[in-house]
C-alpha cells in the first residue's frame, strides 16, 4: 500500500487493489484528531487461505467478478496509484496468519496433516496464493511468516522462483513483518524477537533483494504490545506502520469513540519522535478476523459461491 494523500506520511507498502476500492467493511481507522488533514482510511482484513482459493477455481465464477488471461481489461495501476482523492478510501487486504506451531506442530501445519485438529495446510495455501496471482495483475497479498514460506520456497523449481520474484517487484506479493514467526510480545524476551525477525528478514534479503524487506509490521495475533516493538522491532528495522489485530477490550472501546485506531505509536520517551512509528488497530472486535459477512474462508461460508445447494 503506497498512500500517498499526505505528505508527512511515508508509503506503506501493504498492496491494495483498485477493485476493491469501493468496498465497506466495518472496520475504521479515523483521521487523527488535532488539525491533521489524513485521510481516512479504512483497512479491512480478510482472511484469505489457500484451501479457499483452491476451490475458488472450482467454483463457478461470476463472469464480471473475475478476471482471467485473455479478459484482463484495462492495465491495472500500480499499487498505491489507485487511490481516489477526496474520497474515503476502503482498502482489503487478503492476507493469511500462519501460525508456526499452535494447536498442531510447524510441520503438520505447513503438510495440513492431521486436518482433525485444525484445517490447515500452509503449503497449499502458498501454492495456491501464487497460482492465484499469476492470474489475474488486480490480485495481491501479503505473507508474513518465514518459516513457512523459506520451506516452500526451497521445494520449487526455478520457473515457480521466477515466477514469485516477478510478484514481488511487481508488489503485488509483499512480505510483512517478515520474522520467522509472528513473535510474542508479551512473554518473549527481545532478544529472541530481534534474532527470529533477523532471521526472516535475512532470508528477504538474500532470495529477494533489500527492496522486497518489510515496511509495514503485522503483528495480528500477539496478545498485548511491548515498546520494543514499536523502538527496535518497528522503525528499528525500517518498519513505517505496525497493524496489529489484539489490544486490550477498554482501550479500543475508547479508540472507537474517540477516532484513534490508527495512532503514532512512541515506544520510549528517551528515543523519541525519530523512533516512533505509526501504529494501526485492525478490528474493533479485538481480533484480525474480517468483519461480519466478510469471511472468504472455505470454512466461513460467507461467500456464497462456497455455499454447496441442498436441492
Ligand atoms: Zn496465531
Amino acid at each position: 500500500m503506497r498512500r500517498s494523500d499526505d505528505d508527512t506520511d511515508a508509503s506503506l507498502r501493504i498492496p491494495l487493489r483498485g477493485g476493491d476500492e469501493d468496498a465497506s467493511g466495518d472496520e475504521e481507522a479515523t483521521s487523527q484528531a488535532g488539525g491533521r488533514r489524513w485521510l481516512l482510511t479504512i483497512v479491512v482484513a480478510i482472511s484469505l487461505v489457500g484451501l479457499g482459493l483452491l476451490l475458488g477455481m472450482r467454483a463457478p465464477v461470476d463472469g464480471e467478478c473475475d478476471r482471467f488471461p485473455g479478459n484482463e481489461g484495462s492495465p491495472v495501476p500500480p499499487p498505491g496509484a489507485r487511490r481516489i482523492p477526496g474520497r474515503l478510501n476502503v482498502h482489503i487486504v487478503p492476507h493469511t496468519h500462519d501460525d508456526v506451531g499452535w494447536l498442531k506442530t510447524v510441520d503438520q501445519y505447513f503438510s495440513g496433516a492431521n486436518a482433525s485438529i485444525q484445517q490447515a495446510d500452509v503449503r497449499r495455501i502458498i501454492s495456491s496464493v501464487v497460482d492465484e496471482l499469476s492470474k489475474d495483475p488486480k490480485r495481491t497479498f501479503v505473507y508474513a511468516e518465514m518459516a513457512f514460506f523459506s520451506r516452500w520456497w526451497r521445494e520449487q523449481d526455478a520457473s515457480t522462483r521466477a515466477n514469485v520474484r516477478a510478484l514481488v517487484v511487481d508488489g503485488r506479493l509483499s512480505f510483512v513483518n517478515g520474522g520467522w514467526c509472528m513473535h510474542d510480545e508479551a512473554t518473549a524476551h527481545f532478544a529472541d524477537m530481534v534474532q527470529q525477525t533477523a532471521l526472516g528478514h535475512e532470508f528477504i534479503r538474500a532470495n529477494f533483494g533489500v527492496e522486497a524487506l518489510p515496511r509495514v509490521g503485522w503483528q495480528l495475533d500477539p496478545f498485548g504490545h511491548s515498546a520494543v516493538q514499536a523502538t527496535h522491532l518497528g522503525s528499528g528495522v525500517g518498519l513505517e506502520a505496525v497493524f496489529f489485530g489484539r489490544a486490550d477490550r477498554d482501550d479500543v472501546r475508547t479508540r472507537i469513540e474517540t477516532g484513534a485506531m490508527e495512532f503514532t505509536w512512541r515506544g520510549s520517551e528517551s528515543l523519541g519522535v525519530k523512533h516512533d512509528v505509526k501504529g494501526f488497530i485492525l478490528s474493533k472486535h479485538g481480533n484480525y478476523g474480517p468483519p461480519p459477512g466478510m469471511c472468504y474462508d472455505v470454512v466461513c461460508g460467507d461467500d456464497v459461491r462456497w455455499q454447496v445447494s441442498s436441492s
